[in-house]
């Protein structure tokens, strides 16, 4: 991205030249804008600069409705304009795609649309803004209850009601529990969600993975925690180090990891930590070096449950035949940190 003085200057000239170069957060009403918005030009100190539309909505801002980041400047087919619209009057709301299909919008084409020009899917879309929005406020120091009462979410019961499920917060259960203390991380291949007792982390995973509301609720199981926002030395040493890793300067992690897990679960997640960086290795070799040569798909199975992305690097984890196979945060985000590491390794 630009400097902010020259990002600052684009907004208040309303510079279309800088469209998707950039997109704008103003704070005092948790909305995002493109920077040639015809609205009236905010403080600077109510600012924030974003890169993408993505990461624009999990820091809680929502879509402005004069200048439409989402649509980027007329680029939006007109088939989509009402679905767009809809999403806005209740974006809470869970679309499947037979409910896609009954409102006449195709839903591979919409799919296509939203990794095309944003880079993630329309369910990814839905769940950006159903949990950043609360993820963003919290990182700013909000009661945990009053996220997501505001910034655009008229429709709030689902919302509501999904986020306390997530982060259950029941004083009575919470006396007994382990506290972890959760907030977003910032990477270059976008928002994490970080969770950490005082001694260790706990959970590490891309804010808008499908199975990110599952892991948290089993983690939850597993630890028998309790999730409140905040922040705490172990998750500014996680962010540090992911900031060194993507940077190219660290290549094992330092900060203490816990791994609740069956058996099995943690001898894969055992075997993962043991892949060398920039290095890969197939199911089936994991497999056979836990003498169950039979047994790659439940090695599979356990790799998806890790639940430090990243760290216990599942990324390394590919098919026998090379092919990348699956990845919880997105197959993009695995061939990403495979060719970091590669280039790095390379490079050394
Ligand atoms: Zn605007």
């Amino acid at each position: 991205m630009p400097s902010p003085r020259v990002m600052h200057q684009a907004v208040c000239e309303r510079d279309k030249s800088f469209e998707g170069v950039f997109w704008l957060g103003v704070t005092s009403t948790r909305i995002f804008c493109r920077p040639g918005c015809p609205a009236r030009t905010p403080k600077p100190e109510n600012l924030r600069f974003f890169p993408s539309v993505a990461e624009s909505l999990a820091h809680g801002f929502r879509p402005c409705r004069r200048c439409r980041p989402l649509e980027r400047c007329g680029e939006t087919p007109d088939w989509l304009r009402p679905l767009l619209a809809e999403v806005e009057k209740d974006p809470a709301r869970r679309w499947r795609d037979a409910e896609l299909q009954a409102a006449g919008f195709h839903p591979v084409r919409v799919r296509r649309w939203f990794q095309s020009q944003h880079g993630m899917t329309f369910h990814g879309y839905l769940r950006a803004r159903r949990l950043g929005a609360a993820l963003g406020k919290i990182g700013e120091g909000e009661p945990l209850l009053n996220a997501g009462f505001d910034a655009g979410y008229e429709s709030v019961s689902g919302f509501r009601e999904a986020f306390e499920k997530m982060f259950r917060l029941s004083p009575g259960r919470a006396r007994n529990q382990t506290a972890l203390v959760v907030r977003p991380l910032t990477t270059p291949l976008g928002m994490m969600v970080a969770a950490a007792t005082d001694t260790e982390l706990c959970f590490l995973e891309f804010h808008d993975r499908r199975a990110f509301e599952a892991q948290v609720k089993t983690l939850a199981r597993r630890a028998g925690a309790t999730y409140s926002p905040g922040d705490n030395a172990i998750l500014q040493q996680t962010e540090l180090e992911l900031e060194e890793y993507f940077a190219g300067t660290r290549l094992d992690f330092d900060v203490p990891m816990a791994m609740p897990g069956s058996d099995w679960e943690r001898s894969v997640w055992e075997q993962l930590l043991a892949i060398p960086y920039g290095e890969t290795c197939a199911y089936s070799d994991i497999a056979k070096t836990l003498k169950r040569p039979k047994a790659s798909r439940a090695v599979g199975t356990a790799n998806g449950r890790n639940r430090l992305t990243i760290l216990v690097p599942c990324h390394r984890v590919i098919r026998a035949d090379g092919s990348l196979s699956g990845y919880g945060g997105g197959l993009w985000r695995k061939q990403k940190l495979l060719d970091h590491e590669r280039e790095v390794r390379g490079a050394s």
